[in-house]
């Protein structure tokens, strides 16, 4: 057992997974992961919303759907990845194709869809398998409880509060996601209380009784952008159903990509909205649909970002306290125009080189 005082990693989801497994696999200091979540074993269902339901596995803050889970947004995510593949996951994605979709997508493919990629190559792409085979090994130890604050002492972190117990430390790496990083740094004084306002995408839906049961493979795997000359940018995902036990309703989001500030922008929630009533009004000529509704509710997605860049360095370093980083999507310096998974996974594992710099 080494006498060293171990690097914490807070929170074990799609960032937090990848910095502790970097970590482990490339420093000799032990390394202790709190999570209160534990591993999914939906890994091998390609169905997105079934994972959803298991209740398990994620939890609602503010008006916002975020996993509860190893391997966090990963591990219960719509498995979608809008933007380039990244080096870090080649071989581990795969194009979709014909043989994935149902009648929503075949419908958005008809009018101007694509094709996009998936975190699927056999089975989800979840951090939180790596990690737990380090965990087997004993090379990380992970704490299943949630982490209320951070000790801090003469502008130093020395330990971690969790509901029963203070983990002494020697650094520290949050990554309990853009909503709950921010509520460890207030309640730890390290951040002035303040309303937590994350950036997100925000979209309007439409939803199709279909007159079919739809039995995809993948509940969602074609999207179609749109780029209009002002510069804004939306896209229209089709899922085939609405939920695990709604498989008889088709779904079609339609999701305003580069809001100015990250936040809900109502001009553009306006086209928004014109853009799904003219998908609905297309929908309602298909013999396979039955009743069509726009819904009058702007949404959120789960794809908050951006809570803790005022009070970190470009590269995830806490100002004014020394051992503290934060490396989840709170610190990506704003909301990215795809689907996000992709760019938190690259920046923890930038800010998780750099510590390994530090610490070597
Ligand atoms: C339902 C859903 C669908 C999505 N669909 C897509 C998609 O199709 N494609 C895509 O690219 N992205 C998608 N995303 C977004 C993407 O998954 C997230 O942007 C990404 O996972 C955020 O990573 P993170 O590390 O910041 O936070 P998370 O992955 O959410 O990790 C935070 C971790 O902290 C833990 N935690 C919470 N509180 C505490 C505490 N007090 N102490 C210790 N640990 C704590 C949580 O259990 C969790 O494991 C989706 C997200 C969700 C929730």
């Amino acid at each position: 057992m080494s006498s060293q005082l171990p690097v914490v990693v807070v929170g074990g989801g799609t960032a937090g997974c990848m910095v502790s497994s970097h970590l482990a696999n490339n420093t000799s200091h032990p390394i202790v992961l709190i999570e209160p979540g534990e591993l999914s074993e939906h890994d091998d269902n390609s169905r997105f919303f079934d994972v959803l339901a298991d209740s398990e596995l994620t939890q609602q803050i503010h008006d916002v759907v975020q996993a509860r889970a190893l391997g966090g947004g990963s591990a219960v995510n719509g498995m979608l990845l809008t933007g380039e593949e990244p080096d870090f996951a080649r071989g581990l994605t795969r194009m979709a194709n014909e043989e994935d979709i149902g009648f929503m997508g075949s419908f958005l493919l008809q009018n101007g869809g694509r094709f996009t990629r998936l975190w699927w190559n056999g089975g989800r792409w979840n951090p939180g398998r790596a990690v737990h085979h380090l965990e087997e090994e004993r090379r990380i130890s992970i704490i299943r409880e949630e982490v209320v604050s951070l000790e801090i002492s003469s502008g130093s972190v020395v330990g971690v509060r969790t509901g029963s117990q203070v983990v002494p430390c020697a650094r520290v790496v949050l990554c309990a996601g853009a909503l709950v990083s921010p509520q460890i740094l207030m309640r730890s004084q390290v951040m002035p209380e303040q309303e937590i306002i994350p950036q997100n995408h925000y979209s309007v839906s439409v939803v199709a009784a279909l007159r079919e049961r739809n039995s995809s493979l993948f509940d969602t795997a074609v999207i179609k952008e749109i780029l209009l000359s002002s510069g804004e940018m939306f896209m229209v995902n089709a899922y085939e159903r609405v939920s695990a036990e709604l498989s008889n309703f088709g779904l079609l989001t339609v999701s305003h990509m580069n809001p100015s500030h990250g936040l809900k922008d109502e001009d553009a929630m306006a086209v928004a909205r014109d853009i799904a009533t003219e998908l609905a009004d297309s929908l309602r000529l298909c013999k396979e649909v039955g009743d069509v509704v726009v819904d009058e509710e702007v949404r959120p997605l789960s794809h908050v970002s951006s809570t803790c860049i005022s009070i970190t360095d470009g590269n995830g370093r806490v100002q004014h306290v020394d051992g503290l980083w934060v490396a989840d999507a709170s610190v990506l310096p704003r909301v990215p125009p795809c689907t996000p998974a992709a760019p938190v996974t690259m920046e923890a594992l930038r800010i998780a080189q750099i510590i390994t710099r530090e610490l070597t």
